[in-house]
């Protein structure tokens, strides 16, 4: 079966750099909805439509492809006590951007702590750099009619519900699969 909207893909991956530093290995696969539902970078996409199980390549991704540029004004010091404790640098907490209403809430990170002052990083992680995707085509099925209707993978390394349908949770507007 070709890769067209609708199919659900399994892909081994594994994410590098430009330099080839490793980011990710990849241990478990992207299993993602085809056909621009967001569920993984459109470039990933464009490169895999059409193709078939056990196709295998290596694409660059650029910055404005990914997760956009590195933006200085998005790094913030703020007052130690403004956030809980313990804190720790890798930390991560949802915020609103200064002062804007009606912007998405975005995720910061904390990357430098002082005695009195903590510096927070709204950049996603892997802003700014080109990444280096080396893909193989493990399974490629239909996507059943629920999983159309929901716009992600249900399933085996996919998204699972609970007890009740509960949507719009955390994990549906992941753009790439496994970043930790
Ligand atoms: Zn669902």
């Amino acid at each position: 079966m070709k890769i067209a909207k609708n199919t659900v893909v399994t892909v081994n991956y594994k994410l590098s750099d430009a330099q080839d530093n490793l980011i990710e290995d990849g241990r478990q696969p992207m299993v993602y909805l085809h056909g621009g539902y967001e569920n993984t970078l459109p470039k990933i996409e464009e490169e895999l439509d059409g193709k078939e199980v056990g196709y295998s390549s290596i694409i660059q991704i650029e910055p404005e492809d990914a997760f956009g540029d590195y933006d200085a004004a998005l790094v913030k010091v703020e007052p130690r006590n403004r956030l809980p404790e313990p804190l720790e640098v890798g930390m991560q907490f949802e915020g609103m951007p200064d002062g804007d209403d009606g912007e998405e809430a975005m995720i910061f990170t904390v990357t430098d702590i002082a005695d009195d002052k903590v510096v927070l990083d709204g950049n996603h992680p892997l802003a700014g750099m080109a990444l280096r995707f080396s893909l193989n085509v493990a399974e490629v099925r239909e996507a059943t009619d629920e999983e159309i209707a929901h716009g992600h993978v249900h399933g085996a390394h996919g998204h699972h519900h609970g007890d009740e349908d509960d949507e719009g949770e955390e994990g549906d507007h992941v753009a790439i699969h496994p970043i930790h």
